[in-house]
């Protein structure tokens, strides 16, 4: 176990305008833990399920090395639920629903063995939950987390306490605003990194994601995709493809994050292809790979300097 991941473990339920699922393995540690197992890394999840946990969502992840040691069973509880619905852009939802369930009362305490996980990914969750987990860790290397407007609404305070401790800040770019109060979002990105954080990583869905640090910032495209057909975990699998292939490499600088960020958009890109996990369950080495290259080759320019233009 090398990279601890702190998150959601739910059934989903998710209505896009291509169809409509039936409640699905879903959850943002879900998403996470499976991205950054492709990428090499050796994740344990820290998460609470109730008793209708299916044994088959238990297998689809301990078979991919997800260590499910710290998950707690509450039996008489149900697993978190969430219901989402695209708008016909794909680029909005409404949240129709969210039960919290087994989440609700959750307390987490870290097996002896993810005490010592270099490196740390707190998903988006109660920032008191990611707080608790994150004083179990005994001198973490980096430390990610995602979070989302509510909390910034809810639990305003407790997500800056949070954020004191975090090496890197994943959200969204209206949630680097919310959280800023800036609107351009290198501005918003000094702001953030005020708070703690010495980078800001911002995902802006098909328009790709930055990556800031003090004076510089790494841009990376999304992959042009034919169809989306439901994007749900695409910030989870890229932030789990992130963090996967920085515990995997064990190389946190900044030259290692922007390979990581690529990584982490390769992942993100085939899970918007189908409903729920169902593409990224099911992808191989040469898969990854072949995507990777596409990445390459769709930024990849040379241009001399030396002549004149
Ligand atoms: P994303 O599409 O990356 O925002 O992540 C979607 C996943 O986050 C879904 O699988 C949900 O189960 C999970 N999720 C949604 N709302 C919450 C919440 N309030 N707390 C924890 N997990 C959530």
């Amino acid at each position: 176990m090398n990279l601890l991941v702190v998150g959601s473990l739910a059934f989903d339920q998710i209505e896009t305008p291509f169809g409509k699922t039936g409640k699905i393995l879903g959850g943002a540690a879900t998403y996470i833990a499976m991205a950054a197992a492709y990428e090499g890394a050796e994740p344990g999840i820290v998460s609470a399920i109730g008793g209708d946990f299916p044994d088959v969502y238990t297998d689809a992840l301990q078979k991919r090395n997800i260590d499910l040691e710290g998950v707690q069973i509450l039996s008489g509880e149900k697993t978190f639920f969430w219901s989402g619905r695209y708008h016909n852009d794909m680029n909005t939802r409404d949240t129709l629903e969210t039960r919290l369930n087994a989440l609700e009362k959750f307390n987490p305490v870290l097996p002896e063995s993810y005490r010592n996980a270099r490196y740390v990914m707190l998903g988006n969750l109660d920032p008191e939950i990611q707080c608790q987990a994150l004083a179990q860790v005994k001198n973490p290397e980096l430390v990610i987390l995602d979070t989302m407007n509510y909390w910034m609404d809810h639990t305003r305070d407790a997500l800056l306490e949070v954020l004191k401790r975090v090496d890197v800040l994943a959200v969204n770019d209206e949630e680097a605003r919310q959280l800023s109060g800036e609107y351009a979002l290198v501005k918003a990105a000094r702001k953030i990194r005020e708070l703690g954080p010495g980078f800001v990583l911002i995902k802006r869905g098909e328009y790709g994601a930055l990556l800031f640090r003090k004076d510089e910032v790494f841009f990376a495209p999304a992959l042009p995709l034919e169809s989306v057909f439901d994007p749900t975990g695409a910030g989870d699998a890229f932030a789990g493809g992130f963090a996967g292939y920085l515990a995997a490499t064990d190389n946190t600088s900044f030259e290692n994050m922007r390979r990581a960020v690529i990584h982490g958009s390769a992942l993100a890109s085939f899970t918007v292809e189908r409903f729920g996990t169902e593409k990224i369950e099911n992808l191989t080495r040469e898969m990854i790979e072949a995507r990777l290259r596409e990445f390459l080759s769709l930024t990849h320019v040379d241009i001399s300097l030396e002549k004149k233009l």
